[in-house]
């Protein structure tokens, strides 16, 4: 059992509410806050000794602002390195984060990772269709791997992915924050439990105002317009909220109010999953607007986080009134359950067979909207 202080240690790192949940399978700590036990209780193999090394992909919006600070946090696992094709960034980042200059890659050399023991874990974060590259590369060079969501602008590569990672006898997972998240585990666990009965209809929306001329607007790199980017969290949250995978889908894309903007992907498109038994899921993504909502009508009451899908400040109310639950270093987590999942040799809870699952969906939603059809889905 962790005493008083370890409780206080755990509280202060990541929140009230990561401790309430059994689901979170989080670690206990020792007195110096240093994690000692496993979820299950088991101690973390050479915990002690050493804590993974994370190399970052790619150092954008997310890496800069989000990963990178949740790695000063994180107990499993910490930034040694960095990969950057942008010059400019590499003395600010070693100045910030003590990285030496042994630890500097870029793209050309990044194959020669394979000779540096600093580096268990590579981090792509880079434009959609380059996980499948980088990933490859990063298993090839013996590496584990965490790649950002969409995991791939195609099923084909998602495939090839698994594949070398397999061969090479690395683990990867794919960057699926909101699975270490409170508020959004209750709704996995409600899914999951049928704790207000069997889920009747989802409503799912996540939505974002996007700035001309970056990548996210370019077919090539993104892979797609915001299903890829944001749609996905839809995608992710009806399955969860519905406890199953989806079986067909129909979907249609929303008109386009900005051509130019909008020349390469689509600006909205809505869409609806259908489960097994009669659940179904209508889904919004727009790049052009803001929302974010999961709601869940259930047999015994209605449910919802609203925003449900973000860094911080999600909130959920349930037929009882608010689900009390804190915010969470959601990244800090992520990256600390994966560490402890290869120190321990354990599935990881964001698989990439479960990136590939939801690829697959976003691609028949594609499907169905150009063809005004439903398509049926089997993942
Ligand atoms: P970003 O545009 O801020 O950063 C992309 C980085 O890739 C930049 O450093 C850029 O220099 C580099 N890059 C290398 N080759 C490039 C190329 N050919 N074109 C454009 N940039 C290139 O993007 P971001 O917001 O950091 O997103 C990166 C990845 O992380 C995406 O796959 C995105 O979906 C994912 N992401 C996930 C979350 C999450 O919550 N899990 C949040 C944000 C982004």
């Amino acid at each position: 059992m962790a005493n008083k202080f370890e409780r206080r240690q755990f509280l202060h790192r990541f929140g009230q509410a990561a401790i309430a949940l059994p689901a979170m399978q989080l670690m206990h700590w020792d007195a110096m806050g240093t994690p000692a036990l496993a979820g299950d209780g088991s101690r973390l193999a050479g915990f002690q000794d050493k804590k993974l090394g994370i190399a970052l992909v790619g150092l954008g919006q997310y890496s800069e602002k989000q990963l990178a600070p949740a790695l000063q946090k994180t107990l499993n696992c910490k930034l040694t390195a960095i990969v950057t094709g942008t010059p400019e960034k590499v003395a600010p980042w070693k100045e910030k984060y003590k990285i030496p200059d042994k630890n500097v890659y870029h793209y050309q050399n990044f194959d020669s990772i394979r000779d540096n023991p600093d580096v268990d874990i590579v981090y792509v974060v880079l434009p959609n269709s380059l996980h499948a590259e980088y990933t490859i590369r990063a298993a090839k060079a013996g590496k584990h791997v965490i790649c950002e969501k969409p995991m791939a602008t195609s099923v084909k590569d998602c495939e090839a992915m698994i594949q070398a990672c397999k061969q090479a006898g690395k683990m990867l997972s794919i960057g699926y924050r909101l699975h270490f998240e409170p508020h959004n585990l209750t709704v996995m666990e409600f899914g999951k439990k049928k704790t207000y009965g069997n889920v009747k209809k989802i409503v799912a929306i996540d939505s974002q105002e996007m700035e001309k001329g970056v990548w996210r607007l370019d077919r090539e790199r993104a892979g797609g317009g915001p299903l890829m980017d944001l749609g996905i969290y839809c995608v992710q949250g009806a399955i969860y909220a519905a406890g199953a995978n989806p079986i067909r889908v129909s979907a249609k894309e929303g008109p386009k109010t900005d051509v130019e903007k909008f020349a390469e992907v689509e600006q909205t498109i809505d869409f609806q999953l259908e489960f097994p038994g009669s659940a179904i899921a209508n889904c919004h993504t727009s790049y052009a607007e803001s929302g974010n909502l999961l709601r869940v009508e259930a047999e015994k009451g209605q449910y919802e986080l609203e925003p449900a899908f973000g860094y911080e400040g999600i909130k959920g109310k349930t037929p009882q009134g608010s689900m009390g639950l804190e915010n969470v270093n959601q990244q800090a987590l992520q990256m600390d359950d994966f560490a402890s999942c290869i120190i321990n040799k354990k599935p990881t809870r964001v698989p990439g067979e479960m990136g590939l699952r939801d690829v697959k969906i976003l691609m028949a939603i594609y499907e169905a909207a150009r063809n005004g059809r439903p398509v049926a889905i089997s993942v």
